[in-house]
């Protein structure tokens, strides 16, 4: 799949000039690709291309993707999606991270439905950095007593924060929406914990995003084009 191999270098190329400008040392934001809508097929493509890190944001798709992928054993599946606790349980069997977390009850629901036979599920944790009454995630406040709530809990792995931003901000509000989420970990790390990830930056505010600290970036759109889906705003979906 030529067309996927140039559009990551193309991606690939924006993330290191954006660590480049930041100071930060290469490889120190790695790279998401967000396959949601498009057919396992495409994964395929992806994989062969050398990809491994895929994110869904659908508990249907996650399904789906995993059991027609199921022989590319070294796939690692995240899950990016808002997550309703009665649908938890496939997210919980399947996938390797979760971003989505923004509340205790989830956090338990997926920790308790992680089989034993696999490693805790590496999860960070959603905030509504942007305050926007119909996003997901939690309360900024919420965040380090929910790091620290979810940290001990067996079936999991916190690994860190995830944001997405209000759409169409202005980058000086963007960039300030991300460096809430880096300071909110900072918090998290001087409460004794070690959170490695920000999962923050898509297509269109990736280098916003890693100027303010980003070590993981969710890109759909640069690297498969337009969805051909119409999908339901990001939000609110089951
Ligand atoms: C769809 C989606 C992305 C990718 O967005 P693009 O603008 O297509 O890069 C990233 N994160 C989340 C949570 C998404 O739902």
């Amino acid at each position: 799949m030529a067309d996927f191999e140039k559009s990551r270098q193309q991606v690939q190329a924006r993330i290191d000039a954006a660590l480049q400008a930041a100071g930060r040392a290469p490889g120190e934001c790695t790279l998401l690709a967000v396959s949601k809508t498009f057919p396992a097929e495409t994964v395929r493509a992806a994989y062969a291309a050398g990809q491994r890190a895929f994110g869904e944001n659908y508990v249907q798709e996650l399904v789906d993707k995993t059991e027609a992928l199921a022989d590319l054993a070294d796939l690692e599946w995240h899950f990016i999606g808002p997550l309703q606790s009665n649908k938890s349980r496939p997210v919980a069997e399947r996938a390797h991270w979760v971003h989505s977390v923004d509340r205790l009850r989830i956090a338990e629901r997926l920790s308790a439905q992680r089989p034993v036979a696999m490693p805790p599920l590496n999860v960070c944790i959603q905030v509504n950095v942007s305050g926007e009454a119909s996003k997901s995630g939690c309360d900024p406040a919420e965040a380090l007593p929910l790091a620290l709530a979810v940290a001990k809990l067996p079936g999991l792995r916190l690994r860190g924060l995830m944001c997405i931003p209000a759409a169409d901000a202005a980058e000086p509000v963007l960039r300030q929406q991300f460096g809430l989420l880096r300071q909110l970990r900072h918090e998290i790390t001087q409460a004794g914990l070690v959170p490695d990830t920000l999962s923050m930056g898509m297509s269109a505010d990736l280098a916003q995003a890693i100027a303010e600290g980003s070590t993981l970036v969710r890109v759909g759109t640069a690297l498969f084009g337009a969805r051909q889906t119409p999908l339901a705003p990001l939000e609110n979906q089951a």
